[in-house]
This record gives structure tokens, C-alpha cells and sequence, in this order.
């Protein structure tokens, strides 16, 4: 059990929002859209580009995810990309519809001005660039770089999202293939994602005369849980 979690589970009640879980979609066996029923208060007290640090039940972690907004009574999804044998992949293979998740009120992760904007990033960027566009349709183009362009294509439209460009992750490590696929940007730039992807990208764009640019770590290689 790390320190977080033990802290979290010891402070209960105190800190911790509880919501159930309506259902469980499985677009592609790399994702799972777990959809989380609203809170009695049906207040939205949360907005895009946030975080929750959800403590994941049976395996005594906490992990962060980015709540994409399912309905004006509060109700809230979560992304999640499955990966390998690690705790937030086993957690979202196994939550299922009727069990409940308890989870660090919303905090603020990443903010974007007003206005058009490009949100760049990998599979754990989807549920960004998803709340974005709902809070700002016809506003948000998304890039991702990812390992399974099928797999990922599927989940894009179960989250509706629109102006996507996906591209494949190449030999030449994280991040080469996107900055082939970007060419010019609309508006400010957020980066999210794996930190060597983030690294290069951002490299990139400056060299390129792209100054406005947020970016946000999501995980890092050879670290766990890094939020
Ligand atoms: C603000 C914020 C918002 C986030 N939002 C989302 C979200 O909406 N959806 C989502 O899926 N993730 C999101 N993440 C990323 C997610 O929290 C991390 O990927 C998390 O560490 C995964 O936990 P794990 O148990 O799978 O792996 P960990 O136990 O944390 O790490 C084990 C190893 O797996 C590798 N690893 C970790 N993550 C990845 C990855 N994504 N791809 C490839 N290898 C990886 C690393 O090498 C690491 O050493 C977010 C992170 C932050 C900080």
C-alpha cells in the first residue's frame, strides 16, 4: 500500500467524493470509459482540464485521471488507458457498473486560455482534449501519438471527439511522429502525456517560433504513479 493511499484511506469520508459506477464502456481493449453516476448535490464543481486522484480499489494505489463531463447533473467519466500489468491498468479491466469510486475532489491540472486551442499528447490525453471539447465545441484540435492507432480511432469516436489527428508511434522515440503530423497551430498549445514525448514535442514547436505552450507530465518512464 503506498503512503497516499494508507493517508487516503485513513482520512476517509474527510477527503474522499464517492460516486458509482452507471457503466463501463470497453471501445477497444486499450480503453475503458468508466461512466460514474452524478453526485446526490447533482452539482458540476469541477471544469475541463482537471484532475482526480482516484484511490483504486483492491490494489491500494492512486492514480489520476482528467474527468470528462457527461451531463449537466454532475455526472463525470473517466479514461482510462490499459497498458500492461500495473495497478491502473488491473483497476480499469476489473471496475465494473453498480461498485463504487472513491476519488480526491476535482483540482485544477491544466488550464487553457479562452479561445481556439491544440491540445497535444498520447493515450492518456484523450479524456483532456474530450472535456475541452465539450466545454468548447468547434474550438479544440487534438493531436495524439499512440502505439495502437485502431484501438484508439474506436475510442475517439465513442467520445465523440472531432478535428483528431492520430498518429502512429514510430522507432524514433516519443514524440518524432507527432511533430511530422502537427504542422501549424491554432491558438495555444497544451501538452500532456509521457514526459519524453512531452519533452520533444515541446522542443519541437519552440524551434518552430511556438512560444504559447502548457504542458503537463501525465507519467514518466520507470516511475509509477508520479501525481
Ligand atoms: C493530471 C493527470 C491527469 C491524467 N489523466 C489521465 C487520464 O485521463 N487517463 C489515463 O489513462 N491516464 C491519465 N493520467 C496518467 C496516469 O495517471 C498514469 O499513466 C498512471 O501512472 C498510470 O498508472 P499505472 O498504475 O498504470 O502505472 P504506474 O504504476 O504509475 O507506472 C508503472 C510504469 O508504467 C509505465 N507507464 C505509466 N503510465 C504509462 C502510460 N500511459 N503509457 C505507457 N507506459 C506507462 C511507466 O514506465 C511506469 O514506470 C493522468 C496523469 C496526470 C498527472
Amino acid at each position: 500500500m503506498s503512503r497516499k493511499s494508507r493517508l487516503l484511506s485513513l482520512l476517509g469520508g474527510l477527503v474522499l467524493q464517492e460516486r458509482v459506477v452507471r457503466a463501463v464502456r470497453v471501445p477497444s481493449s486499450s480503453f475503458r470509459i468508466v461512466d460514474l453516476a452524478p453526485p446526490p448535490s447533482g452539482e458540476r464543481a469541477w471544469g475541463p482540464g482537471d484532475k482526480v486522484q482516484v484511490l483504486l480499489d483492491d490494489e491500494d494505489e492512486v492514480r489520476t485521471y482528467t474527468p470528462v463531463a457527461s451531463g449537466a447533473d454532475g455526472s463525470m467519466s473517466l479514461v482510462a488507458f490499459v497498458h500492461g500489468d500495473t495497478p491502473a491498468s488491473r483497476w480499469a479491466q476489473r471496475v465494473t457498473a453498480g461498485q463504487r469510486v472513491r476519488f480526491m475532489a476535482p483540482a485544477r491540472s491544466l488550464s487553457m486560455p479562452p479561445g481556439p486551442i491544440t491540445l497535444i499528447g498520447d493515450e492518456t490525453s484523450l479524456a483532456v482534449a474530450a472535456a475541452y471539447s465539450r466545454a468548447r465545441p468547434g474550438e479544440v484540435r487534438a493531436l495524439f501519438e499512440v502505439g495502437d492507432g485502431a484501438a484508439t480511432a474506436d475510442t475517439v469516436s465513442e467520445l465523440g471527439l472531432a478535428d483528431v489527428t492520430i498518429a502512429t508511434r514510430t522507432g524514433d522515440g516519443h514524440g518524432a511522429a507527432l511533430l511530422d503530423a502537427i504542422g501549424d497551430v491554432r491558438g495555444s498549445v497544451g501538452l500532456t502525456g509521457g514526459g519524453a514525448l512531452i519533452q520533444r514535442v515541446r522542443d519541437g514547436l519552440r524551434d518552430g517560433g511556438v512560444r504559447d505552450i502548457k504542458a503537463k507530465a501525465y507519467w514518466i518512464e520507470g516511475r509509477r504513479g508520479i501525481d
